[in-house]
């Protein structure tokens, strides 16, 4: 695989004057490594397979060449804005929000070109009506979640038959939450000539038989792990049943301004929501069950700073830009390895530094172990101080993985304020 230089300028990429214009607006200064690689591949017309993750700079990489592909053959010919139901770029997301984010990152960077470039998003948990209407006449651009777009062919509301390039974003997400079947029947009504970019986080063998499938001759991309390490990472050991005081805690004493905290269930969020507003802190929730104009009202007054603390499951572990998001907390761990990594991803974006915490209790050392070694990390264990480990979990109970004894007498807890405490003989054993 080819891993990244030194960034060039975006003129050096040789983009074109409506796109550099909008750039310097945006401050994007130099391009993100996955950009520098990217860019130039994608103009060339070569398809590509690219590990990238969210936060990455990945959806300027594919959109700006797109964008500037359309734009230039538009000029050359100057036909009028795509004509009949057709969709020239097609790029498969695999949430609602994905969808809008990148739809609305195409537009930004496509304002210079007045309107000669349609991009439309379409995405299910809406009206399909709205979004029939906005294709009428067609699209260059259309942004999509797998579902919807199978509907709207099937209302012959857009056609794929000329599509000349392709994106997956984030294919290991689509496959992991089913979309495989839709996948393979949007995949069959392609033409067989077109350019496929597809971008990943992960490649298991779903991937790679996907890969083998679609590419022809790609270029394979993977960014040095050091050009993603923006988010520092850290995992506290936290008695069981005392995470909420632990997580209110560093939310009080951190003060920070914007907080994501992941729990691996739609309920978790509304019980952690009312605990937490118990000690004193307003917390919104982000889930699954929720409409879509919950969600994007939420999603965009979390942006925007109105709410400090968002609770969510994993359908806010992938993809949503929030910029400059602090601090990401595990506050369950996340059930996949490559999920945690899509988690933390939320953080540290585009160059800057994010934190990432974890709070674990013993029901989740074995699994904490397993993210680590899959993800190729090894973290210190630390303790929150005034919420030492319990001092009679031994190596013995964290190994088996068993319900901590009570301590004798007292059927209170011991606090170990000072010296090696067991998280210590856990980190050197473990
Ligand atoms: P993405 O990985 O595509 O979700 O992008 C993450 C964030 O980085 C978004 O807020 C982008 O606006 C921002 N971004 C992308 N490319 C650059 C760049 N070259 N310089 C600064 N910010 C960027």
């Amino acid at each position: 695989m080819t891993t990244a230089k030194t960034p060039a300028s975006f003129a050096e990429l040789a983009l074109i004057q409506p796109l550099l214009a909008r750039l310097t607006e945006l401050e994007y200064q130099q391009p993100t490594p996955i950009q520098t690689q990217v860019i130039p591949s994608v103009l060339a017309g070569r398809d590509l397979i690219a590990g990238a993750n969210t936060g990455s700079g990945k959806t300027a990489a594919f959109a700006l060449p797109m964008l500037q592909d359309l734009f230039t053959q538009k000029n050359r010919e100057n036909p009028k804005s795509s004509q009949g139901n057709y969709v020239t770029g097609l790029i498969l997301v695999p949430t609602r929000e994905l969808a809008k984010q990148v739809a609305d990152s195409v537009k930004s960077y496509a304002v210079h070109f007045n309107g000669a470039v349609k991009t439309v998003a379409v995405f299910g948990g809406v009206s399909a009506n709205t979004q029939m209407l906005a294709l009428r006449g067609g699209t260059d651009i259309l942004v999509a979640t797998p579902g919807r777009l199978l509907d709207l062919m099937s209302s012959n509301a857009i056609k794929l038959d000329k599509v000349k390039t392709l994106v997956l974003d984030e294919a290991d997400r689509m496959l992991s939450l089913g979309f495989t079947d839709e996948l393979s029947e949007l995949l069959g009504k392609l033409p067989k000539q077109k350019q496929t970019l597809l971008f990943s986080a992960t490649f298991p063998e779903q991937v790679q038989t996907l890969t083998q499938e679609l590419l022809t001759d790609p270029i394979e991309i993977q960014l040095q792990s050091d050009d993603a390490s923006t988010v520092v990472q850290r995992v506290f050991n936290v008695n069981k049943g005392e995470k909420t005081a632990v997580l209110a805690h560093l939310i009080k004493q951190h003060q920070w301004r914007q907080a994501l905290v992941f729990v691996n269930a739609k309920n978790s969020c509304e019980h952690l929501a009312d605990k937490l507003y118990k000690r004193g802190i307003e917390a919104e929730v982000f889930h699954g069950d929720k409409g879509q104009g919950y969600r994007t009202r939420i999603l965009e007054a979390f942006k925007s700073g109105e709410i400090d603390v968002l609770i969510a499951t994993d359908i806010a572990a992938r993809g949503l830009d929030i910029e400059k998001l602090p601090v990401v907390i595990n506050f369950d761990l996340p059930r996949s390895p490559s999920d945690y990594m899509h988690r933390i991803g939320r953080s540290g974006r585009a160059g800057e530094v994010g934190l990432a915490l974890s709070l674990i209790d013993y029901e989740d050392f074995h699994h904490f172990k397993v993210i680590e070694k899959k993800n190729k990390i090894r973290l210190d264990r630390e303790q929150v101080e005034g919420f030492e480990l319990d001092e009679t979990i031994t190596q013995e109970m964290l190994e088996a993985n068993k319900p901590m004894a009570k301590p004798e007498g007292t059927g209170k807890k011991k606090r170990k304020k000072k010296g090696l405490g067991n998280a210590d003989v856990w980190l050197k054993n473990s």
